[in-house]
């Protein structure tokens, strides 16, 4: 289908592009990479009167790494975190879990930003940005604020973004060297949306045993989230394997996945279990 008809600035600062949102009054719509919202335009899921494109505005990209951590502008597209080296050391997680982000086309095209915005339940960037206890910088007509990731995502394709707010970086918190991970996803062909994902982490105590373990799970829910009850069952002990079979059943019993048209919530529970049994064999290995 065509899309609606609709008025398009591309301004070229941020304050601009704040304005030009502010003054759409809830209908007008920032455009990133098109990759979630042009979809959503032809079918005619959308309908705003102006569209707002951040393309001109350089502050909002680039990948920035220091002893802070990662920070993601806003307008990073999947294909720059891809290739680039130095997220091999300072996040191996990030760089794992996008890999399974789309296809090539799209992965030259979406962004960070617009993923986070879009809020898909089954995405990557929204899953590593709860696992890994991400803030969300936005700026509005009221200033800047920075949103914890735990509290930015609401429901499906639901936020805590008011409708004159931009995103302007994700920032992930440092990245220890000797940090184990593991990121697991099982999609029906390579590229499409998660069915069921998990990114976990944990660093290690002088004895060995884990500490400050953070489990996350993608796709059986209405938003992202970490999963207490598995991290408490991983805390203090050595990741071997009965530890990962109990992490494994208390993830099944822990999420409330629904039916749908893909799979079965009891599917999809089952999944999942094996989705963080295997990233934690990856983790300990
Ligand atoms: C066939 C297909 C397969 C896909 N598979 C996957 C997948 O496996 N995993 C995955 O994670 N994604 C997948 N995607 C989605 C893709 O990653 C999108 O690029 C991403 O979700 C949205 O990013 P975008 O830059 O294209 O945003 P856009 O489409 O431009 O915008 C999406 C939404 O975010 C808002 N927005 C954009 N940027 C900002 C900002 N800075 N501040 C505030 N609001 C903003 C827009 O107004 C819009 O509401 C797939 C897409 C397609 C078409």
């Amino acid at each position: 289908m065509k899309l609606p008809p609709f008025d398009y600035a591309c301004p070229g600062t941020l304050s601009e592009a704040v304005q030009l949102l502010a003054a759409g009054d809830g209908d007008a719509k920032v455009l990133a990479g098109g990759q979630s919202l042009v979809p959503m335009l032809a079918f005619r899921l959308l309908h705003p009167t102006q569209l707002v494109d951040l393309r001109k505005l350089t502050d909002l990209r680039g990948i920035r790494i220091s002893d802070n951590g990662v920070t993601l502008g806003a307008m990073v597209r999947w294909r720059e975190i891809e290739d680039d080296k130095r997220l091999a050391t300072a996040h191996p997680l990030l760089k794992a879990a996008i890999a399974h982000v789309a296809h090539y086309q799209i992965r030259n095209r979406g962004t960070v930003g617009g993923s986070v915005a879009h809020a898909d339940p089954a995405a990557e960037m929204p899953g590593i940005a709860v696992t890994c206890d991400a803030e969300i910088a936005v700026v509005g007509t009221s200033g800047q604020r920075v949103i914890k990731a735990a509290d930015f995502f609401q429901g499906p394709l639901m936020t805590a973004l008011t409708s004159d707010e931009i995103i302007v970086e994700v920032r992930l918190p440092a990245w220890p060297k000797a940090r184990r991970w593991g990121f697991q996803e099982f999609a029906r062909r390579r590229g499409d949306f998660a069915m069921a994902a998990a990114a976990v982490f944990y660093d290690q105590d002088a004895s060995g045993k884990a500490a400050n373990a953070h489990v996350g799970v993608i796709g059986v829910g209405d938003y992202p989230k970490r999963l207490p009850a598995v991290e408490a069952i991983l805390n203090g002990q050595t990741v071997d394997e009965a530890t990962i079979a109990k992490a494994e059943a208390a993830t099944s019993s822990a999420v409330e996945p629904q039916d749908d048209i893909h799979a079965s919530a009891a599917y999809r529970r089952a999944l999942v279990g094996t989705m963080v049994e295997r990233a934690l064999k990856h983790a300990a290995a």
